[in-house]
């Protein structure tokens, strides 16, 4: 009985020393285990007389159970030491702000299209659009460039081996409105177009605007007073504009506009090349062979035509001097115009 007293106060002073898990499962297995002191003593128990083994049998089964719910109470304790430190280091403060949250804007390039789009839809132009996959007929043939015109060498093409192109201009959508719907038309059309060319002034996609109006009696004067009214709106200041004399299959005349340059008001500075002027557009009367390929007598009707590069206006109204810019996803860049 001596054994046991011994036993078992080594035993719970061992149980109270385990620090974790494995040192308190060791204990177990060393006391209750198959070769453990205790498990030993029970075998020792047939040796004894009867009524002195009922006696040790029962102090050695009050003895076991002490050890074990000691044993379990510090298991729990350890484990719930054990979840309490992994929270502890593992913890995340919801209440923190989040990191990166920071509001979206919209790409200058789309900004730009859409300032675009307002002044002439407010000037009554509807959009039209049209498939960037296009056929040669609409981008070349219908606009008077027929397969051995010196114009196609113009546009650097990206073709398809069935024939099918990447539109070079928005210029097709002018001949889908013009088979599509009835005249008189006033459209603009925006949208991508692609070419193979990259350096500083060109990427091999970018955005056009083209604008057609067809109605009876148009004259270039009612041309110059839409694009006259369209910079002052773009620049939100009047500017001169300087019409040269210039060559596109599909318009004729055709001329290229220059506006007053925005950064110095045409006293000359480096953006304009000390020109005063900055080339922005080109336009000019829709050519009579452009209306008969779409079935519209060049007799009744008239029109003119426009094409602008919006990155190009982006760059002017932005002041950014490298078109690549637009295109590299750099958001320190583009975070510029978030409010802009
Ligand atoms: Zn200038």
């Amino acid at each position: 009985m001596q054994d046991l007293e011994s036993l078992s106060a080594r035993a719970l002073a061992d149980i109270e020393a385990s620090t974790d898990l494995a040192a308190l499962d060791a204990v177990r297995v060393a006391v209750l285990g198959k070769k453990g002191s205790l498990t030993a003593l029970l075998k020792s128990l047939g040796s004894l007389e009867p009524e002195a083994r009922r006696t040790a049998g029962q102090a050695i089964n009050g003895a076991r159970d002490a050890i074990t719910s000691a044993l379990e109470a510090r298991r729990e304790r350890l484990e719930s030491e054990a979840l309490a430190q992994s929270l502890a280091t593992g913890a995340v403060d919801v209440t923190l702000p989040g990191r990166g949250e920071e509001q979206g804007g919209l790409h200058p390039v789309v900004r730009t299209q859409t300032r675009i789009e307002e002044i002439f839809r407010r000037a009554g132009f509807e959009i039209a659009e049209g498939p960037e996959v296009e056929d040669d007929f609409h981008n070349f043939e219908a606009l008077n460039v027929p397969a051995d015109h010196p114009a196609r060498a113009m546009h650097d093409t990206f073709y398809f081996p069935d024939g099918r192109l990447l539109r070079t201009h928005t210029s097709p959508v002018q001949i889908r409105a013009m088979r599509g719907s009835p005249m008189p038309l006033r459209i603009i059309a925006p949208g991508r177009v692609y070419r193979c060319d990259s350096d500083v002034t060109h990427t091999p996609m970018f955005h056009q605007v083209e604008g057609l109006v067809v109605d009876e009696g148009i004259s270039f004067a009612n041309l110059k007073a839409v694009l006259r009214h369209f910079v002052e709106q773009f620049f939100e200041k009047p500017r001169d504009l300087r019409f040269r004399a210039s060559y596109f299959p599909f318009t004729e005349p055709s001329a290229e506009v220059d506006i007053q340059c925005v950064f110095c008001d045409g006293s000359g500075c480096r953006v304009c090349k000390q020109t005063g002027w900055l080339e922005v557009l080109g336009c000019g009367m829709v050519h009579p062979n452009v209306f008969r390929a779409c079935g519209v007598d060049p007799e009744r009707w008239q029109g003119y035509a426009f094409g602008m590069g919006v990155e190009r206006l982006a760059m002017l109204r932005y002041s950014v001097n490298d078109l690549r810019l637009f295109f590299e996803n750099d958001l320190r860049f583009l975070q510029q115009f978030n409010r802009g």
